[in-house]
């Protein structure tokens, strides 16, 4: 195999690989795997008194199920290859966690850092109207989110042009999502991902018979764990890891270097650091231990990959130590690479399961904005009620009481993220045992990343089956 399978092809050829473990029609395969719509567009934007050709794309790859949905990236690697792929993956992602949606990506190819504020604003509006022109953005058509380069921010600058355009559709606060809090967003997007990584993680470590074959215990807690990337994704992974998950975080790589800490490093404090100095390196305690790359080769239990695509590729997969790598960004290990880590007994958990958080909590705050209201709104004091009155019943039956903070957790109805954060345990917990029971019943499927196309395809196809096209 070459080693400059592209991104795209290389989704490709997971699938067949996965296919052939299924009895899904060829054609109906070839069928998913195709792209339904690629957006190419070109628009000027004026930097100083010169002007520049901007390059963008959206990419609508499958309408097995509508709207599509996926995130708009913000990066110099967007190319139409990229997006395509990165489309692709969402398909079978949101398949995978029963997410009701087609696979759909943006990108503009810029450097975020290379433009002001109000530049990324204009560009931002610029591209949200090219999207409406060519009806590809809309509650029930395409559902953009953020993605590498991309946050809250841009989203209410996307949601307001689309109000602009479409004044008085009572839905539009569902053309995009991941928005701000007090913007019709929903509590819990922000940290979305990184929370779905830790509750796959954290159930792929709980099957004691699994671990033994890495050579390690059953249990999240105590586990080290060396993170690539510490924005949105890899940042929210390793604090929830360490304060729900007691994991010790002894590696951080960015873009200026990797440092290391055998003790575990304090993320919070560490990412203060970041903020104030510009740079991880000569955060107190740590060691500078390389470039950007070095902490991917360091002795862990657990790596996450949390930056960009094509991070453990044929040149370095052979110096990974990791036990479990978890590819919280997505694309992190080429094709190439897989098969060196699964020669070496690695076990990888697949982008399109352990980064489905997003999606899935983006799912919700969708569901929110076309019901226009807050989870829990309605039914928050009633339950609290059904509760007390419960509670005062046991308390009068058995002549015990229970203590204040009982009562107070007990009787309490679940808020806003509360519900958020369950709902995305449970999605991520049942894939998880989904993905896992597929690779028990044919146990020649080779990895956890075939099982998990195989779940996915199997998914899409009863759609399309279901829909007649495909008797
Ligand atoms: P982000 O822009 O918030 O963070 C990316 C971080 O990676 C930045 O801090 C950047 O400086 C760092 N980085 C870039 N190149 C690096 C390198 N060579 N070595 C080390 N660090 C490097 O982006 P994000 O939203 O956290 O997305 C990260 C990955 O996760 C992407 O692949 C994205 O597609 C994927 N993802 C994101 C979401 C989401 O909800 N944001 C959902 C699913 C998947």
């Amino acid at each position: 195999m070459s080693a400059k399978v592209s991104f795209f092809k290389s989704v490709e050829q997971y699938i067949d690989k996965a296919a052939a473990y299924t009895d899904i029609p060829s054609g109906l395969v070839e069928q998913i795997k195709v792209c339904n719509l690629v957006l190419q567009i070109r628009f000027p934007i004026r930097v100083g008194d010169n002007y520049q050709v901007i390059e963008a794309y959206r990419v609508q790859h499958s309408h097995h199920r509508l709207p599509t949905k996926g995130g708009i990236r913000y990066s110099e690697m967007v190319d139409q290859d990229e997006v395509m792929a990165l489309a692709a993956l969402m398909t079978y992602k949101c398949a995978l966690v029963d997410v009701p949606f087609g696979g759909a990506k943006g990108g503009i190819k810029i450097n975020p850092a290379n433009y002001t504020v109000e530049q990324l604003q204009n560009i931002t509006r610029r591209y949200t109207t090219e999207l409406i022109k060519k009806n590809f953005i809309g509650p029930g058509i395409d559902v953009p989110a953020p993605d590498y380069g991309t946050g809250p921010r841009e989203m209410a600058w996307i949601l307001d042009t689309y109000q602009a355009f479409r004044h008085g559709e009572i839905d539009s606060i569902g053309c995009v999502t991941g928005k701000p809090v007090t913007q019709n967003g929903i509590r819990g997007r922000n940290e979305a991902t990184g929370r779905g990584v830790f509750y796959g993680l954290r159930e792929c470590l709980s099957y004691a018979d699994d671990m033994k074959k890495l050579g390690l215990s059953p249990g999240i807690a105590g586990k080290t764990m060396v993170i690539q990337g510490l924005g949105n994704v890899g940042s929210h992974t390793g604090l929830i890891s360490i304060e729900e998950g007691d994991v010790k975080v002894i590696g951080v790589a960015e873009r200026e270097g990797s440092i290391y800490d055998p003790n575990g490093l304090d993320l919070a404090k560490l990412l203060q650091f970041r903020k104030e100095t510009g740079s991880i390196i000569g955060f107190p305690g740590s060691k500078h231990i390389g470039g950007p790359s070095a902490a991917l080769e360091l002795e862990c239990d657990i790596l996450v990959p949390a930056a960009l695509e094509n991070q453990i590729t044929l040149e370095n997969a052979d110096r990974v130590k990791a036990k479990i790598i978890a590819e919280a960004a997505n694309g992190p290990v080429t094709a190439e690479a897989d098969a060196i880590l699964r020669s070496k007994g690695v076990l990888v958990l697949p982008d399109f399961y352990i980064n489905a958080g997003g999606v899935t909590v983006s799912y919700f705050e969708w569901l929110k904005n076309l019901s226009h209201h807050r989870f829990g709104r309605l039914e928050n004091r009633f339950q609290r009620n059904i509760f007390t009155g419960l509670l005062n019943k046991v308390e009068e039956m058995t002549g015990k009481q229970v203590t204040q903070r009982d009562r107070d957790f007990l009787t309490r109805g679940g808020t806003e993220v509360e519900l958020v954060n369950s709902g995305l345990e449970d999605t991520m917990t049942i894939a998880y045992q989904q993905v896992r029971e597929t690779w028990r019943e044919n146990p020649s499927i080779p990895d956890l990343r075939t099982a998990a196309f195989v779940c996915a395809l199997r998914k899409i196809a009863s759609d399309y089956i279901s829909m007649g096209i495909f008797p």
